[in-house]
């Protein structure tokens, strides 16, 4: 048997349920054309991944149009830029030109997009030393999303082929659903037969162009890589992100459910230290609770991780590994990226100390708000 999966061009096998490409030989049969392989089933309905495909090797799925002339249209997610952003594209697709889609714009207040936003992505992607032919920011779930993408990349791709690349949930299949022809993402028309590649690349129809759609980039460092589906739903923004704003004292601490924990510890001012008040905003989802304590944030977490702190939950927090605790210099427009989960702003430089799990990247940058 040499069938691929739609989903992720995996070659489907029916004896092995803990290996890649394994679905129930009765399923299979019953749902002829119209089947994914277990792994982009429990993926795209549940957000489940299982731990063998961590293991999988993306730059051996890429091996094979990583050396190709092409048109790599690379989706990054606009409020994930931590989480979504392959810093090293260019090294990954020597010979391609890169074409980069923000999505998600509507997560912003729309006195930030999208020029705003775009100004700022420029200089973001400038500062990660990212080079692209064009920068396209866009919100998949609009109508129109469309037509700039299809022009754009029609400017670029020379006849090159052309291929769609992006991190899991940054919205490429919810892209690719609206912009495509095909009523479902994964049009199965041919898929490439590489030797060698265990999972590649599915076609879909972008008017009069074909085009190639990649597995989606799994990033170890980012937080929704480790959630289940309900949790999932409550980390990732649905809408329009309402900043939530706190007035801040010396060792308050706020909790983002039971993801992480900030403790205003100074302000770096020495002549505002006595006026030790700050105003701190959270940009989350709006439906990921906030707590604020005088706690001790360890002991407070231990209590309460499996109530109102359940998020993420004891499977998931085994996963995420150990707690982990940077005390950062925050200065003059300076912000908090927590990977997968949002941004924190201040309104003036100080000393913070944030609590996560090992596996979640941190990074300080320049104020996008
Ligand atoms: P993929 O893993 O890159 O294919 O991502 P999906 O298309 O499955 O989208 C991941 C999540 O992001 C889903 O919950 C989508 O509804 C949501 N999403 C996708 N595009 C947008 C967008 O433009 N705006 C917002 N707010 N959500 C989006």
């Amino acid at each position: 048997m040499n069938v691929k999966c739609p989903g992720c061009g995996v070659i489907i096998q029916t004896d092995h349920p803990d290996k890649i490409g394994y679905i129930n030989k009765d399923v299979l049969e019953k749902r002829k054309d119209n089947f994914l392989c277990e792994r982009c089933y429990r993926l795209k309905h549940y957000n489940e991944v299982k731990n063998e495909e961590v293991a999988i090797d993306f730059d051996k799925v890429f091996k094979h149009i990583s050396n190709e002339k092409c048109l790599i249209v690379n989706i990054i997610d606009a409020f994930d830029l931590l989480g979504s952003v392959i810093p090293d594209i260019n090294k990954k697709f020597p010979k391609a030109k890169v074409l980069i889609i923000a999505n998600k714009y509507d997560l912003f207040m729309r006195s930030n997009r999208p020029t705003k936003l775009r100004t700022y992505l420029k200089s973001y992607l400038k500062e990660k030393n990212i080079n692209y032919c064009d920068l396209i920011v866009t919100s998949s779930i609009e109508e129109d999303a469309g037509k700039p993408i299809y022009d754009a990349i029609k400017k670029y791709y020379n006849n090159l082929p052309v291929y769609f690349v992006g991190m899991t949930n940054v919205g490429k299949s919810t892209l690719i659903n609206n912009i495509s022809k095909a009523k479902d993402t994964f049009l199965n028309l041919t898929t490439s037969n590489q030797v060698g590649t265990t999972i590649d690349v599915s076609k879909f129809v972008l008017k009069d162009l074909i085009i190639g759609d990649t597995p989606g980039y799994y990033n170890n460092k980012q937080l929704t890589h480790y959630l289940d589906k309900k949790s999932l739903n409550l980390v990732m923004p649905k809408k329009f992100v309402k900043p939530r704003v706190y007035q801040l004292y010396k060792n308050d601490t706020i909790f983002v459910s039971g993801i992480f924990s900030l403790t205003y510890l100074d302000s770096v001012n020495k002549l505002e230290q006595n006026n030790d008040k700050i105003g701190i905003s959270f940009y989350v989802a709006n439906t990921l609770m906030l707590y604020r304590t005088k706690n001790d944030p360890i002991e407070y977490l231990d209590k309460h991780k499996d109530d109102y702190l359940s998020v993420p939950n004891k499977k998931e927090r085994d996963r995420l590994g150990k707690l982990k605790t940077y005390e950062l210099d925050i200065k003059a427009n300076e912000e908090v990226v927590i990977s997968g989960v949002g941004f924190v702003n201040f309104t003036k430089p100080c000393k913070v100390r944030i609590t996560i799990y090992e596996n979640i990247d941190v990074e300080i940058r320049k104020a996008m708000i």
